[in-house]
């Protein structure tokens, strides 16, 4: 399949803040020696740094980005349970509650009805908190972590290579000054369209995605059922409410591409009519958008194999999915402990950096496989099969289905364990209710609801 770029559209404006200028951070000298190179400073490059540094590695930490507060502009910013026990490692998330992020569940609609979150649940809620508060904080707990040297404003340009293994980066700095770092391991973490994966030369895959994805800030009255978020999966297409910091709500829309001309002309009247057409739906109308709606049209799936002699690869840049589900900044911040947990050793000296990064990979295949396939597989725009539709019917009466249901939702647990939990049955039994409620309605003895 061909290459696809992800395209950022309306407004204008990339991912990173480009105009804002930050005081000159000073050049260092334009070779150095550490341990790690990390090239990327947002979610994974971050969480990495910190956790390596802990372990005693020297870390440089390189970010395009001039300035320290710089944030991802694109992300609802839901991060999934699955992820709170690596804040909880980093340190994060007393200052994310302390910085007024929410603690969030999920309850979703389907024309089966609502699967609300479950009374007795067995996983944490996830938490919310704008990529505006998120990014700052974690780029100052890096920068003050003991051996993470932050380097903002150095965009990584090459991989520096030895017999074919990688052992650094040469990067550009914002005066124009070239820099060569070099290190045992070079971790990219540098996003979806990862330049260092490309570098690498690393196995790439790709796999379509059929909707696109428009959403926007609104202060106003909060969603039912907040501080849970709420998605509609309306199949194909789909609306949620993230209620987050500062009373604000986060209201997406992700239909099919079809939709496309409807969002390009209006974006802001496109989501409004969208998100206020669902059942129950939330109180957008009486609700005062903050900033301009913004919109991502090309979010095609892509995988990269996550290592390569003397490199890694972390969030995005080893696995970019569909944002439907809101697993990228949990994946981010979980696959940066896994890599930090499997390198350590080796870093200081115990075995050799082969050894870790092997275990990395298995960590991270383990960890994501059964996710990545699943979103994957829902990702090109399909309506939902039967199987599908029997577990969310299942979990919308089904207290326990519900609890299982969640901790998949949530990534606590793959779609193995889930189906080994008894799911199968309980969507059995929906399928006989369903079944035998069509029969008694054929035969004409009771009124059916829909
Ligand atoms: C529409 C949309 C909605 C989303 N909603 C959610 C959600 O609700 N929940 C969720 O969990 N995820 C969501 N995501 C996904 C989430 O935003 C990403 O998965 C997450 O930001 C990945 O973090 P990262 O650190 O891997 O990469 P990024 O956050 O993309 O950071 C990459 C960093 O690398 C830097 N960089 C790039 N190239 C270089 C270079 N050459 N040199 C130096 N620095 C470089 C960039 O400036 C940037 O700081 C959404 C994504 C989209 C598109």
């Amino acid at each position: 399949m061909a290459e696809t770029h992800a395209e950022d559209i309306l407004p204008d404006i990339s991912d990173r803040d480009q105009d804002t200028v930050a005081s000159k951070p000073k050049p260092p000298a334009n070779t150095s020696e550490h341990d790690v190179v990390i090239v990327g400073g947002s979610l994974a490059g971050c969480a990495t740094a910190i956790l390596l540094g802990r372990a005693g590695a020297r870390v440089a930490l390189l970010e395009k980005s001039p300035d320290a507060d710089a944030f991802k502009r694109i992300c609802s910013h839901y991060i999934q349970s699955s992820a709170i026990g690596t804040l909880e490692r980093l340190g994060l998330l007393e200052p994310m509650m302390q910085a007024g992020a929410v603690r969030s569940r999920v309850r979703l609609w389907t024309r089966a009805g609502w699967v609300e979150p479950p009374r007795v649940s067995i996983v944490p809620s996830g938490v919310n908190l704008r990529r505006s508060r998120l990014d700052p904080l974690i780029r100052e707990l890096a920068a003050s972590t003991a051996g993470v040297e932050l380097m903002l404003g150095y965009s990584a340009q090459e991989l520096l290579r030895e017999d074919g293994r990688v052992c650094g980066v040469q990067a550009h700095g914002q005066g124009g000054e070239t820099i060569q770092l070099h290190a045992r391991l070079v971790v990219g973490a540098d996003g979806r369209g990862s330049r260092m994966a490309k570098l690498a030369g690393v196995t790439r895959k790709t796999a379509p995605h059929g909707r696109i994805a428009y959403g926007g800030y609104y202060e106003g009255p909060q969603p039912q059922g907040a501080p849970a978020s709420t998605l509609w999966i309306m199949d194909p297409d789909m609306v949620a409410a993230f209620p987050t910091d500062s009373g604000y709500t986060f209201y997406a829309a992700m239909p099919t591409k079809d939709r496309l001309p409807e969002f390009r002309s209006d974006p802001q009247a496109a989501l409004e009519r969208f998100v206020a057409g669902v059942p129950d739906a939330p109180p957008i109308a009486k609700s005062r958008l903050l900033q301009p709606v913004q919109g991502k049209v090309d979010m095609t799936n892509v995988l990269h194999r996550p290592i390569a002699d003397g490199f890694a690869l972390v969030g995005d840049a080893a696995g970019a999915l569909d944002p439907l589900w809101g697993v990228g900044c949990g994946f981010a911040l979980q696959s940066a402990e896994w890599l930090a947990d499997s390198v350590a050793p080796a870093l200081s000296g115990a075995e050799p950096l082969e050894d870790g990064l092997k275990r990395y990979r298995r960590h991270h295949a383990r960890g994501l496989g059964g996710h990545t396939r699943t979103i994957l597989d829902y990702a090109t725009g399909r309506k939902m099969n039967m199987g599908e539709r029997m577990l969310f019917s299942a979990a919308s009466y089904d207290e326990r289905t519900g609890r299982v249901f969640e901790a998949f939702g949530s990534r606590n647990i793959g779609p193995v364990r889930m189906l080994a939990q008894g799911v199968p049955l309980a969507m059995l039994a929906t399928a006989r209710r369903s079944i035998s409620r069509r029969s008694r309605s054929r035969s004409g003895t009771t009124a059916v609801a829909a």
